[in-house]
């Protein structure tokens, strides 16, 4: 039998039944993503996803917070933001990364110190 959403080749042991069509493992699980299944991964993704698309929009209200924060400074540094919006290093990053990510904000060197800009 062949995969409803691939057509690779599958066995029986391989093949899963969805909503009476039969599909290979790696379509199922997409599509399970899609169906808003293994939730962990598939909210990630979407978050990901969200972010990417739609810039500052898809952020989460601290993701923004920052985002301002880096906006409204002219030069912000991390321990600034960490100070300002009582944040941990660990915190912090994980609010950066995906503004860095979707190229909201980037890290410039200036005089040995890094700052933190907003991309225009
Ligand atoms: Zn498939």
């Amino acid at each position: 039998m062949e995969c409803h959403r691939c057509g690779r080749e599958i066995t029986e042991d391989e093949a899963y039944a969805h909503q009476g069509q039969v599909y290979c493992d790696d379509c199922l699980m997409e599509i399970g993503l899609h169906a808003g299944r293994c939730e962990p991964w598939a909210s990630y993704l979407a978050g990901k996803e969200r972010v990417g698309k739609s810039g500052a929009e898809g952020l989460s209200e601290l993701q923004k917070k920052v985002y301002q924060f880096i906006k409204d400074g002219e030069k912000t540094t991390r321990d600034e933001i960490k100070t300002r919006l009582e944040l941990s290093e660990v915190e912090l990053d994980a609010q950066l990364s995906p503004l860095m990510h979707s190229e909201l904000v980037k890290e410039r060197g200036e005089a040995g110190k890094l700052f933190l800009v907003t991309v225009a």
